[in-house]
């Protein structure tokens, strides 16, 4: 086990941990400006990732873009980008630990959730939990079929008990073992790491001491926090920001143009309108006050964010572009 002086010493760090598959969108601004506020008003660095394992999903070329739209946003950041695909090695020697403890076996069950699994699954992406079929393998099992050239997939022994948080934006949260999903993936063999491998071994790598992010990745939270607790590693503070969704109830993410800030940005919309509004729909003020969101440091709350959805109305995405 790694000594835990080997770690970044800080008092506190944030994240900002986009995915490369496309350029951001208006809750992606909202959920970045949440994480930004809190990691600078805790006084600590902001660490910028790029988490590009899904190859299947990542588009190179949405990069750019990506850091683009954050500094538009006045987002800046101290350290990074760390660039997750360039770290193959780390989230090797993580797994080799697990392996050691005795806390993964090999599956060679095919199932869609192993194809996905170097993506965050986001809303709708849980599938059902794995029931287990392979728990009775051992890892010499999996050694044997790595020499034997077969796929399969490393999954981590989920212990049963109860994992809960205090979260910066909801205030607690259980999952009872019936909840946790089943054992999970952590690598593809020969392949690469899980979403939650690599996250769990960059936050701890990079000293993150608050994990604030969408809230379709809260099932996510409780694996990390076991994953992290065999890792031994210490736990981060997690806030789970709602969900950006238009007026029909369907997710940002699913619509295209308008909520893009690369279009916003096209179009000549100010970006201290978007975070005034941002601003307003967090519950900081009554108004939409133009500011930058450096002017929200000493102003934000994460408690007083609303606890449902937030809906992007179109015309109010239309007033930010009238100067
Ligand atoms: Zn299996």
């Amino acid at each position: 086990m790694r000594p835990r002086s080997a770690l970044p010493i800080r008092q506190a760090a944030g994240r900002l941990a986009p995915s490369p598959t496309g350029g951001l969108h208006l809750g992606h601004a909202r959920t970045f400006l949440l994480a930004w506020l809190a990691a600078r008003c805790a006084g600590g660095p902001v660490v910028l990732r790029i988490e590009d394992l899904d190859v299947s999903r990542v588009r190179p070329e949405a990069r750019s873009g990506v850091l683009d739209d954050l500094s538009w946003l006045g987002l800046d950041w101290d350290e990074g980008p760390y660039v997750q695909s360039e770290r193959l090695a780390t989230y090797a020697e993580a797994l080799e630990r697990l392996k050691r403890a005795d806390l993964v076996y090999p599956c060679t069950c095919t199932r869609a959730d192993v194809a996905r699994a170097a993506s965050a699954p986001h809303a709708r992406e849980e599938g059902p939990a794995y029931r287990g079929t392979c728990a009775g393998r051992s890892v010499a099992d999996g050694e044997r079929l790595a020499r034997a050239g077969r796929a399969f997939a490393w999954r981590f022994r989920v212990p049963r008990r109860r994992v809960g948080w205090v979260d910066l934006v909801r205030g607690p949260v259980v999952f009872e073992p019936g909840a946790l999903g089943g054992d999970f993936l952590v690598a593809r063999e020969g392949v690469g790491p899980s979403y939650q491998l690599a996250v769990v071994v960059d936050d701890a790598a990079m000293g993150i001491t608050q994990v604030i992010r969408g809230d379709d990745l809260v099932p996510s939270t409780p694996r990390q926090i076991l994953l992290g607790a065999a890792l031994g590693h210490p736990e981060p503070e997690f806030g789970h920001v709602p969900l950006a969704v238009g007026p029909d109830g369907r997710r940002l993410a699913k619509r295209e143009g308008s909520v893009q800030l690369a279009a916003l940005r096209a179009a000549g919309v100010d970006p201290r309108r978007l975070v005034g509004w941002l601003a307003r729909s967090c519950g900081w003020s009554e108004r939409v006050e133009p500011s930058a969101a450096r002017d929200w440091i000493g102003r934000f709350n994460l408690a007083s964010v609303p606890k449902g959805p937030w809906i992007a109305r179109p015309e109010d995405v239309a007033r930010l572009a009238e100067a």
